[in-house]
C-alpha cells in the first residue's frame, strides 16, 4: 500500500467554530464516499478473537481485490502497548515503524501479509494526548472541549485519515473490549456519529458474541449474547451481521432466537466455532457467505475482482492443504518464563506452524517453564525435543533456567534458535564455557558485572532518560556472504528484521567469541551491532540466534527463513530427511525461492 507522509495528511485540517454543532475534522484530500467502512464490536465478554476474526473478513474482502486497512483502536490510555506486562496482554508486537502494539496487529499482517504502520493503531492515550495538545494549540477557538464533538472528532478523523493515507475500499475498524465497558464507549459514539455523516451503505457493523454451553446443561444457551446485543442497540448501533463465537458450531435453533431478539436476518447471523488453525477461520467466513452479504451491505459488489478472488483462495487454500496433511511430527521446546499464557508468545507459535507446513511438519510445542530448570535437571527436561528456542525476555527471572538449556542443546547437538534474549544468553553461556570468562553476564542482569559481554546499546547510553531507551522496528541486517543465514535468506546480503532491544553484544568482546568459534554472521550496517550468530555446521547441526524478534515477519505464504531452518535441523533430528530448503546444504530448491521471498518487502 502506498503510505503518504502524516504531514501531508494531516496539512489541511478544519477545526470547530462558533457557528455550528457539528464538528468533524476532516484530513486533506478525503473523499466522502470512496472508502467504506466495516467496525467489529465485541460483546459478552474479551478474548473471543475479534482480531483474528476481524482480519479473517478483512482477509476475504482483500481477496476479491479490493483495498483494506485495519485498524484497531484500544481503549486503554497507554500511549502503545510497549509497557504492557505480556502476560496480562499477550504479545507485544512491533511494526517495522516501531510502534508497539497490540498482537491482534500480527494477527492483521500475517493474514493480509502487508506490512502495517502506526496509522493502523490507536489507543485513547494518543486520542486524548492529541486533543489535549491542541486545547493548549487554541485550535478550538473558544469552545469547552468536549467528549463529544472534540474527543470522538478525533477519533473519526484517525479513521479518515487512514483512509485517505491507504485509500483503502474498506476500512476495518475493531473496538477493542466489549460493548459495555467504559473505555470504548467513546469510540462507539465516534462510530455512530461518522455512520450518519458518511450517509447510508457506507458502514457494515458487526457484533461478535459468544454462545455458551455450561456443561451442567450440555446446550447451547444465547441469553449473554442477547442481552449484550442490547447494548449495541443502546448506543445507538443496530448489527448488521451477527458472528457467534462457540466451541462447535452453533444450532440453527440458537441462531433463529438471537435473530428474533436483535431483528438480525438469519442469513446473516453466523457461527464461528473453533478450528484446528486461525487461518481456515478465512474460508470458514467466505463458506458462510459473509463476504457477498458485505458487499451487498456496503455496496461494494462493482469493485469486486472474481478472477483475483480465485487465484487467492488456491494459493490460500494451498497452505491449509499443507497444514492439515503434513505427514511428520516434530516437539519444539519453548523455554520461557511466561510459559502459561499461550498469548505472550503468538507470533512464535505462528511461525512454527508456517515453517511446519512448508516442511511437511506438524509442529507441538513444548513450554519448558525455565525458573525450575538447572543444570542437574535439564537433559531430562529436554529429553524427546527435536528442537529448542529461548525466546525474547526481560529481567533476571529464569536466566540461569536458559543458560543451562542453552550449555545443553549446544553441547549435544540439538537444533537451537534464539530470539533477542535467547542471543544474548546464548553469547553469555558460550563466554562462560567456552571462552572461559566465568563472570560473564548482562548488565541488564547485573549492572556490575565484571564481564559484561552484553551491555547497553552504545548510542542509547547517550539517549537514556530521554525517553527512547530501546531499539524499536525495522532494520537492515548485512549478512556475511556463505554463512548459514545468509543460505537460508536465499543468498541475500542484506534483509530486513525487526528489533526491540535495549542491550547487544558488547563490541569489546567479539573477537574474543569468535576466537573460539562462534560466527557473527548479521551485523547491522551501520553500527557494531551484532543481529545474527551461529555456531558452523561442523560443530552444531543448527546453532542460531539472533537479535532481532523474526518471527514477527513470518507469515502463512512467506515463512521466516530462520524458523525454517530450525524446523528443518529438528526433522533431521527426529530422523526424517526433510523436504530441502534453502539450504543448510547450500542445494537450490523451490523452496529456497519461498524463503527468498521471504525476505522480499511485503506487498
Ligand atoms: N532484555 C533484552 C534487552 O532489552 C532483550 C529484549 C527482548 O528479548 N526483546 O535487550
Amino acid at each position: 500500500m502506498s503510505l503518504k507522509k502524516p504531514e501531508d495528511v494531516f496539512a489541511s485540517l478544519t477545526y470547530a467554530t462558533d457557528d455550528t454543532e457539528f464538528f468533524t475534522p476532516m484530513p486533506a484530500g478525503y473523499v466522502k464516499g470512496k472508502t467504506k467502512y466495516l467496525v467489529v464490536f465485541g460483546t459478552v465478554m474479551s478474548g473471543l478473537g475479534k482480531g483474528i476474526f476481524s482480519s479473517s473478513l478483512a482477509k476475504i474482502m482483500q481477496d476479491k481485490g479490493l483495498r483494506v486497512a485495519p485498524i484497531k483502536l484500544e481503549g486503554y490510555l497507554n500511549h502503545d502497548s510497549g509497557t504492557l506486562n505480556p502476560y496480562r496482554h499477550g504479545e507485544v508486537f512491533v511494526l517495522d515503524d516501531g510502534l508497539e502494539c497490540d498482537m491482534d496487529l500480527g494477527t492483521y499482517e500475517r493474514m493480509l501479509n502487508q506490512d502495517l504502520s502506526r496509522l493502523n493503531f490507536t489507543t485513547s492515550g494518543q486520542i486524548f494526548s492529541s486533543v489535549l495538545e491542541k486545547e493548549r494549540q487554541g485550535r478550538y477557538l473558544g469552545r469547552d472541549v468536549q467528549m463529544i464533538p472534540h474527543v470522538t472528532g478525533e477519533v473519526k478523523l484517525r479513521l479518515r485519515e487512514l483512509a485517505v493515507a491507504t485509500e483503502a475500499d474498506i476500512v476495518f475498524v475493531e473496538i477493542g473490549g466489549t460493548v459495555g465497558d467504559v473505555e470504548n464507549a467513546y469510540f462507539i459514539e465516534a462510530i455512530r456519529e461518522m455512520s450518519y455523516e458518511e450517509g447510508p451503505k457506507t458502514f457494515c457493523f458487526v457484533a461478535l458474541t459468544y454462545i455458551v454451553e455450561p456443561k451442567i446443561l450440555g446446550e447451547q444457551k444465547s441469553k449473554p449474547a442477547q442481552l449484550n446485543l442490547k447494548l449495541l442497540n443502546a448506543a445507538g448501533i443496530h448489527p448488521d451481521i451477527i458472528a457467534c463465537r462457540a466451541s462447535s458450531p452453533v444450532a440453527k435453533k440458537v441462531r433463529e432466537k438471537i435473530a428474533l431478539f436483535s431483528s438480525v436476518p438469519m442469513e446473516r447471523i453466523f457461527s464461528m466455532h473453533d478450528c484446528d488453525s486461525v487461518y481456515v477461520i478465512p474460508e470458514m467466513l467466505r463458506g458462510a457467505g459473509i463476504d457477498t452479504a458485505v458487499l451487498d451491505l456496503i455496496d461494494l459488489a462493482d469493485r469486486a475482482d472474481d478472477e483475483a478472488e480465485e487465484v487467492a483462495k488456491t494459493l490460500w487454500n494451498s497452505y491449509i492443504h499443507a497444514f492439515r496433511t503434513a505427514e511428520h511430527a516434530i516437539t519444539i521446546g519453548i523455554i520461557g518464563k511466561y510459559t502459561t499464557v499461550r498469548d505472550s508468545y503468538a507470533s512464535i507459535i505462528q511461525s512454527l506452524e508456517h515453517a511446519g507446513a512448508h516442511l511437511d511438519a506438524k509442529v507441538q510445542i513444548e513450554w519448558v517453564d525455565s525458573t525450575d530448570l538447572m543444570d542437574e535437571n535439564v537433559a531430562e527436561r529436554l529429553a524427546g525435543l527435536h528442537g529448542v528456542i529461548v525466546p525474547g525476555g526481560f529481567g533476571f527471572r529464569g536466566v540461569d533456567g536458559k543458560i543451562a538449556c542453552i550449555k545443553h542443546v549446544r553441547e549435544n547437538g540439538i537444533p537451537y534458535l534464539g530470539l533477542c534474549y535467547g542471543m544474548q544468553i546464548a553469547v553469555i553461556e558460550f563466554a562462560r564455557h567456552v571462552c572461559g570468562l566465568k563472570h560473564a553476564g548482562s548488565t541488564e542482569i547485573e549492572p556490575d558485572c565484571p564481564d559484561p559481554v552484553i551491555d547497553m546499546l552504545p548510542e542509547q547510553k547517550k539517549i537514556e532518560g530521554l525517553g527512547g531507551t530501546m531499539r524499536l522496528g525495522g532494520f537492515d541486517v548485512a549478512i556475511t556472504p556463505g554463512s548459514q543465514v545468509s543460505v537460508l535468506f536465499g543468498g541475500a546480503q542484506r534483509i530486513r528484521l525487526r528489533f526491540r532491544h535495549r542491550y547487544e553484544v558488547h563490541p569489546d568482546y567479539i573477537q574474543i567469541l569468535e576466537d573460539k568459534g562462534m560466527v557473527f554472521s548479521g551485523r547491522s550496517p551501520d553500527y557494531p551491532i551484532m543481529q545474527v550468530l551461529e555456531l558452523p555446521r561442523t560443530v552444531h547441526p543448527f546453532f542460531m540466534a539472533t537479535q532481532a524478534h523474526p518471527e514477527l515477519t513470518g507469515r502463512p505464504l512467506r515463512p521466516q527463513p530462520m524458523f525454517l531452518g530450525l524446523v528443518s535441523a529438528a526433522l533431521t533430528r527426529s530422523g526424517v530427511t526433510p523436504k530441502t530448503i534453502p539450504g543448510l546444504d547450500g542445494s537450490e530448491t523451490d523452496s529456497t525461492a519461498s524463503a527468498a521471498a521471504a525476505n522480499s518487502p511485503a506487498t
